[in-house]
């Protein structure tokens, strides 16, 4: 008896352990290889000296709640307040709970595909059922599609900007069709998980923010992981507020009860230190160097304008499937990738991979070498 028959691991473990086991350079799972900011390590050491031990309050430390609601209102130019945050062990609880406390049996919930890989089962295991919509082939939301799959059992849309795998960001007119969505369907809820809310490039980060006079009906979540190249900690934050935030807290605290004092007690006050406007710049100029690297590679760069994957088409190397020309990739060339098919649900495969280009430069360097070979 299986609750997900058809779910195995994850991509992530299975090719981070390929990547280990054949010694390849690891540009598959998303964490960043560099060390952490000094000053975030030094505020750890003297944490840990201080009463950050026990429990924390259930939705998450005062003090860094408050810290993250301002940060959010300068952010976006709108209001919060320290009862809008709660902070969870990384976004994937908070995706989590959320849909367990909002998803009902036989609940319609709309998920754009490519997916990140947690939404599907959250919602089967919610009881609700899963309307997997694909993005245009530009990996741009298909506002066409997502209309019609509107029906009067559908409960949530779940969002991904900036979207994990293809590095795309949404335009002003997606935002501006959400808003007529949300507009038409008055009980619709929205969950957007903007986990790469500070790593765009060009273009700015449009936000579920930006439409306060639907707050009441959307919940966002971001992950600290990201943010502060710690995704091991495993700390993020929910944004939401009214009857969403007590239906999730009355999960959450039965879920996790409390996140991990320590991390929040050392985030609270790096908040302080840190400018989250600088994560763009920083991340914008490994995407470069990794792009003009690749550039004459075989590999056809797709656009990145955030989080820090680069999209790539091997169609003009191989007609081998996108899974088994990643772990020929790895294994035959030493770089691992994350083939882009496992994020649909039919498995459409379009020879496209993701590479995380949040490493080193010198990484960054050696996999290009290693991929301009083929
Ligand atoms: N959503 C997306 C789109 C992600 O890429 C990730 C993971 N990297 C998560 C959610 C989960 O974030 P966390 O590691 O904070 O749980
Ligand atoms: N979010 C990361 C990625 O997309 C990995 C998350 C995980 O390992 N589950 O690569």
């Amino acid at each position: 008896m299986s609750k997900l028959p058809d779910v195995g691991t994850t991509i992530f473990t299975v090719m981070s352990k390929l990547a280990s086991e054949h010694k390849a350079i690891n540009l598959s799972q998303g964490f960043p290889n560099f060390p952490v900011d000094e000053k975030l390590k030094s505020i750890l050491k003297e944490k840990v000296k201080e009463k950050v031990h026990q429990y924390m309050p259930m939705p998450g430390d005062e003090q860094l709640r408050k810290k993250v609601s301002t940060m959010i209102e300068k952010q976006y130019d709108t209001s919060s307040n320290l009862d809008n945050i709660l902070i969870t062990a990384g976004a994937t609880q908070g995706l989590f709970t959320t849909i367990m406390a909002l998803i009902e049996n036989g609940d319609e919930v709309i998920i754009l595909d490519p997916s990140y890989d947690s939404y599907d089962p959250a919602v089967r295991l919610a009881g609700g059922v899963p309307k997997r919509i694909h993005l245009n082939g530009d990996f741009t939301p298909n506002w066409h599609a997502v209309n019609n799959a509107i029906t009067a059992k559908t409960k949530m849309i779940i969002t991904n900007n900036p979207h994990n795998p293809s590095g795309r960001i949404w335009e002003q007119r997606d935002l501006d069709h959400m808003e007529r969505i949300m507009s038409y369907h008055p009980e619709l809820i929205w969950l957007s998980d903007e986990v790469y809310e500070f790593i765009t490039f060009e273009g700015r980060h449009l936000s579920a923010h930006h439409l306060p006079k639907f707050s009441e009906r959307i919940i966002i979540t971001s992950s600290f992981g990201k943010t502060f190249h710690v995704t091991g900690w495993k700390i993020g934050y929910i944004f939401t507020q009214g009857t969403l935030m007590e239906e999730i807290k009355k999960v959450h605290q039965f879920n996790v009860f409390c996140v991990n004092s320590v991390s929040q007690a050392v985030l609270s006050e790096y908040l302080d230190h840190i400018d989250v406007n600088q994560l763009g710049p920083f991340y914008q100029k490994k995407r470069d160097l990794f792009r003009s690297l690749l550039a004459e590679s075989k590999f056809e760069l797709l656009p990145c304008e955030g989080t820090y994957f680069q999209a790539a088409s091997y169609a003009s190397i191989s007609d081998a499937p996108d899974t088994a020309f990643c772990k020929e990739l790895t294994t035959k060339y030493g770089v691992a990738a994350i083939p882009m098919s496992v994020f649909n649900a039919d498995g459409t495969d379009n020879k496209t991979i993701r590479f995380c280009f949040a490493k080193d430069d010198n990484t960054l360097i050696k996999a290009a070498k290693k991929l301009c070979r083929i």
